[in-house]
C-alpha cells in the first residue's frame, strides 16, 4: 500500500544513487581502509573522495571534515571541544529551541558548573542577533546556535550571528543538521568554527554524521583510540555509509535550487489548502523565513496525537510536537518557547517534505485532513464551538 511520507525532518529515504554506490562496500570492497595492503588501501582513497564531496557542499576543505556516527555525536563533540579549546572560560550560550543533542548537552555542562545562557526567541521563533551580542561576556567560551529549527523550520540569521560572535573572540558552532542540503551554506563566507551534519536527514543512511571543524582550530578528540580521521575520531570507519554520504551530498549540491522551488510550492499549496479547509488552523513559526520543506501547523481544540493516529490509518506519516509521539509527556519545548496558545499547542502537526514528495501526496493530505479534523472536533468535549 502506498505510504505518504511527510516526516522527512525525522529521517529521509536513502537516495537510490547513494544506495547503489554503497552496495559494493558490503560485499566485494570490504577491506579496512587502515590496512597496508592494496585491497584495504583502495577503500581509503574512496573515503577521501567522499570527504571531498561533503566539503564541497559547504565550501570547506576536505581536511576540515570529520566523519562521526550521527548529528548528535557531532553536536556533543563540537561543544565539548569548544569548552576544551577555551580553558578558563566557563560560559556557554545557546537558544531555548535547540535539538536535545545540544540542549541536553548544555544542561549537562550546566550541572558540571558551566554558566549556560538559553536565549529566548520571539513568537515567530526568531532570534535577535542583538540578544546574542548582549549575552557574550569575557567568560564566554562558545556560542552554539542551530542553523534552522527541526520543528518549525525557522532559519536563524547565522551569517550575522557568526560575525558578531567572532568579533568578540568567541568560538561559534552551529547545528546545521536540518539546514544542510535545504539552503546554501558557505563556511568560507561565514565565520563558523564548527558545524554539524547528519546523514539520515539528507538521503544518506542512518549512523553517519559529519563535524566540520575550521582549519587551525585546536581539537580535542571525543573518541579516543586509533589514528582514524587524522587522530580526531577513533574507530574503524563506517565505510559504506561514508560512501553513501558523499554521493548524497553530490546529488544535493546539484539539485538544491531546483528542489527548493519545488518543495516550497508543494509546502505552500499544502498550507494554503489546509488553512482554507480547516477552521481554526494556524501556521507556527515565521512563515516568511523557513526551510522550504517544513510546515508546522496547529489545529485548535484537537489532539495532535489523535490527528496522527487518524492520518496513520490512511498511511500518511507526519509528526506531532505535542506529546507522546515525541517520546515525552510534555508539549514541545519549541512550541512552548514561541508561546503557541494552549488551545493550539496540543493540536500541532509537522509536515516535512523531501525530493520524493509528489503532488498526489499533497492531494491526499488535503483530502483527508478536513474530514479528520471535523470528525475529531465532533467528538471533542469542546465541540465546534469552543470556549476561547
Ligand atoms: N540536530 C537537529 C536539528 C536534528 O533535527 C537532529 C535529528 O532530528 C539532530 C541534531 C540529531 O541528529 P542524529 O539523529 O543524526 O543524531
Amino acid at each position: 500500500m502506498k505510504v505518504v511520507y511527510l516526516d522527512n525532518n525525522a529521517t529521509t529515504r536513502v537516495a537510490d544513487e547513494a544506495l547503489e554506490a554503497m552496495l559494493p562496500y558490503f560485499s566485494t570492497l570490504y577491506g579496512n581502509p587502515s590496512s597496508m595492503h592494496t585491497f584495504g588501501g583502495q577503500i581509503h582513497r574512496k573515503i577521501e573522495a567522499a570527504r571531498e564531496e561533503v566539503a564541497s557542499l559547504i565550501n570547506a576543505e576536505p581536511e576540515e571534515i570529520i566523519f562521526t556516527s550521527c548529528g548528535t555525536e557531532s553536536d556533543n563533540t563540537a561543544i565539548m571541544n569548544g569548552l576544551e579549546a577555551m580553558p578558563g572560560k566557563r560560559h556557554i550560550i545557546t537558544t531555548s529551541v535547540e535539538h536535545p543533542a545540544v540542549l541536553n548537552f548544555c544542561r549537562r555542562m550546566a550541572d558540571k558548573g558551566y554558566k549556560t545562557t538559553f536565549l529566548p526567541v520571539d513568537k515567530l521563533g526568531r532570534l535577535k542577533p542583538a540578544d546574542v551580542e548582549a549575552a557574550v561576556t569575557d567568560n564566554t567560551a562558545m556560542v552554539t546556535i542551530m542553523y534552522a529549527n527541526n520543528e518549525t523550520g525557522v532559519i536563524f540569521p547565522i551569517e550575522e550571528i557568526a560575525e558578531i560572535v567572532k568579533s568578540k573572540g568567541t568560538l561559534f558552532h552551529t547545528d546545521a543538521v536540518q539546514a544542510v542540503c535545504k539552503i546554501p551554506i558557505d563556511v568560507k563566507k561565514t565565520p563558523i568554527d564548527m558545524l554539524s551534519i547528519s546523514g539520515h536527514k539528507i538521503h544518506a543512511p542512518k549512523g553517519i554524521g559529519v563535524l566540520y571543524i575550521r582549519k587551525g582550530m585546536r581539537f580535542t578528540p571525543y573518541m579516543i583510540g586509533g589514528h582514524q580521521e587524522r587522530g580526531r575520531r577513533a574507530g574503524t570507519e563506517n565505510v559504506a555509509s561514508i560512501i553513501g554520504f558523499g554521493k548524497a551530498c553530490r546529488l544535493a549540491g546539484t539539485l538544491l535550487h531546483k528542489e527548493n522551488s519545488k518543495l516550497r510550492a508543494l509546502r505552500d499549496r499544502l498550507e494554503e489548502g489546509l488553512l482554507r479547509s480547516c477552521p481554526d488552523a494556524r501556521i507556527n513559526g515565521d512563515s516568511a523565513n523557513r526551510l522550504p520543506n517544513t510546515s508546522n501547523m496547529s489545529f485548535e481544540y484537537v489532539d495532535g496525537e489523535a490527528i496522527l493516529l487518524k492520518l496513520n490509518e490512511d498511511n500518511i506519516c507526519a509528526s506531532s510536537g505535542s506529546a507522546c509521539a515525541s517520546g515525552s509527556p510534555e508539549p514541545s519545548h519549541v512550541l512552548k518557547a514561541i508561546e503557541v496558545p494552549y488551545t493550539a499547542i496540543n493540536g500541532s502537526i509537522r509536515f516535512s517534505l523531501s525530493r520524493y514528495t509528489t503532488d498526489e501526496d499533497i492531494d491526499m493530505v488535503l483530502e483527508r485532513m478536513p474530514v479528520i479534523i471535523k470528525e475529531l472536533r465532533d467528538i471533542s468535549p469542546f465541540g465546534r464551538n469552543p470556549v476561547k
